[in-house]
């Protein structure tokens, strides 16, 4: 992108511009390269860049901002902010735009030059897009699951049908616009007919009034309501996942489709299991004998228990794969594995008798060990004895 031009400059003014300067030096480029007179093929970008340095510099707050700031700071303004702060008719007053009656090159076209639509306003709307969070289980996760969710959301009016009005009573067309939702005025200036179109402000851009606002919607037109909506969560789904329903979000505007239904996935956790994207590790506690001699233990699954096989000697966090008992894979068939590490419990309370099998296992193993039995000061003899 081109490096954007000192607003002082893009309108050839000082930097001590006073707003008289500043808008009459706005005036003459915008007669220069109004769209509907230039020649110029860049005349529609001219036209945007003289125009946003004018919004800018012609307001105090923003103008400020942007000396202290320049471009940079003037971030926190939106287009349609900086834009709307143009009294176009007030700029115009006295010259003349557009071809003629018949001609569609308002300003209304201009907005749409300026790429947000402002002169569009009144047209229909798509509804906004809704988020729903669902919780849901790591055991409904693995299997996918179907059910129905109650969603609060904005529906077109059953009882007016969108309409606003009471039904069995009529809108009336707005006398002010004659039913366009739009106002035109157009002077003869020296420069040819000027036109500019804008919402009316009588019925707001509707075109229409409405003398018996609907009874159920008080003349919005929609209403708030819970819809009941099947749902399907395929197997595998990860926590966070989005899934969208087409057309269930917010009821659009003047006649706009309406948004779309998000239910975001959250899957809860899980309290055996840990899982990791496709796989799931599961922590078993065995004990030393277990781990010493091996075993043969029954370890769970989100299917039931099958039998995991430990082998003698096994030392204290080593894992151990169960093939194909870890989630669904989302994107291709089959599925992870379960990881079951296993963790070696010392045992916290022994019997006599197994305290004294301890020390003979000790003694077997050509190991001395100090207890209690020995007391503080044969511990000390003994350790200074080495
Ligand atoms: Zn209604
Ligand atoms: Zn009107």
């Amino acid at each position: 992108m081109a490096e954007k031009r000192d607003y002082y400059e893009v309108l050839g003014i000082e930097k001590g511009a006073d707003k008289k300067e500043i808008k009459k030096a706005y005036r003459k480029l915008a007669m220069k390269y109004h769209p509907d007179v230039s020649e110029d093929p860049e005349s529609g970008e001219k036209f945007k860049e003289i125009s946003e340095a004018y919004a800018v510099l012609s307001d105090e707050e923003k103008r400020h901002t942007y000396d202290q700031y320049g471009h940079a700071g003037m971030g926190g303004f939106s287009q349609e902010d900086i834009f709307n702060n143009i009294n176009f008719e007030d700029i115009f007053k006295g010259f003349g735009f557009g071809g003629g009656s018949g001609g569609g090159a308002g300003f209304e076209s201009i907005f749409d030059l300026f790429g947000f639509g402002g002169g569009r306003r009144n047209g229909p709307r798509q509804g906004d897009d809704i988020a729903y969070h669902l919780d849901i289980t790591l055991e409904d996760a693995a299997t996918g699951v179907e059910q129905d969710i109650e969603v609060p959301h904005k529906k077109i009016c059953p009882r007016c049908n969108g309409s606003k009005a009471e039904p069995g009573t009529n809108p009336r067309t707005c006398p002010e616009c004659g039913g366009s939702g739009q106002v035109r005025h157009v002077s003869n200036t020296p420069l040819g007919q000027f036109a500019t179109i804008r919402p009316c402000g009588v019925c707001h851009g509707e075109g229409k009034l409405i003398d018996t606002p609907c009874n159920e919607c008080h003349g919005k037109g929609i209403v708030r309501q819970k819809s009941t909506i099947h749902i399907k969560i395929p197997p595998g789904v990860e926590d966070g996942s989005r899934l969208r329903v087409p057309g269930e979000g917010d009821a659009g505007k003047r006649g706009g489709p309406p948004g779309d239904l998000y239910v975001i996935i959250r899957v809860k956790e899980h309290s055996l299991f840990k899982r990791e994207g496709a796989n799931l590790t599961y922590i078993m506690p065995i004990s030393f004998v277990q781990a010493s001699l091996g075993d043969t233990v029954e370890v769970p699954t989100l299917d039931g228990a099958v039998n995991l096989k430990i082998p003698a000697g096994t030392q204290s966090g080593t894992s151990f794969r169960v093939k194909g008992q870890g989630m669904p894979h989302m994107r291709w068939s089959g599925k992870g594995h379960l990881y079951v590490k296993v963790k070696v419990i010392t045992p916290k309370k022994l019997s006599p008798k197994q305290k004294e099998l301890l020390r003979e296992f000790a003694d077997a193993s050509g190991e001395e060990i100090y207890t209690e039995d020995k007391g503080f000061f044969g511990k000390m003899k003994d350790a200074i004895s080495h």
